[in-house]
């Protein structure tokens, strides 16, 4: 019998749309959408700038170094797959680049995160064909 925590980790949807940055990722590399016409870097994958409404969009690489923007410790896990037994930090990561990006902080306690804490990025390969972007403390 299946239960809820059986249930496989989800993977992305628009694949289109993301699939320079699941390559990226999968090559241990962070790479934010650009914006060709006004110089914009942002955060998330999206069809038109989000500053200027152009579609003349590409891939900048980013150093993978930013600080906690800010954080939660989540204990109830909005998917079985991401449940541990102590929870664990999803953050809003702002890079040195200066986006925001959100994902999980690994590699330390709950307790040790703080707002402005150095993080570099790591790579969490989930499955054969998508690596997660986390971070960890510097
Ligand atoms: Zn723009």
């Amino acid at each position: 019998m299946t239960s809820a925590y059986d249930k496989p980790i989800p993977i992305p949807s628009n694949e289109v749309l993301t699939k320079p940055f699941w390559e990226a990722t999968k090559r241990g590399e962070l790479i934010i959408p650009y914006c060709n016409s006004c110089s914009t870097l942002f955060f998330y994958p999206r069809e038109v700038c989000p500053n200027c409404f152009s579609k003349d969009l590409g891939w900048k690489k980013m150093s993978g170094k930013g600080h906690v923007y800010t954080y939660t410790h989540v204990r109830q896990a909005v998917h079985p797959s991401f449940q541990s037994a102590n929870g664990h930090i999803y953050a809003i990561v702002q890079l040195d680049e200066g986006p925001k990006i959100p994902s999980g902080i690994s590699g330390c306690e709950p307790e040790e995160v703080y707002v402005d804490m150095p993080v570099s990025v790591v790579f969490d390969d989930i499955t054969e064909d998508y690596t997660l972007v986390k971070f960890q403390k510097c």
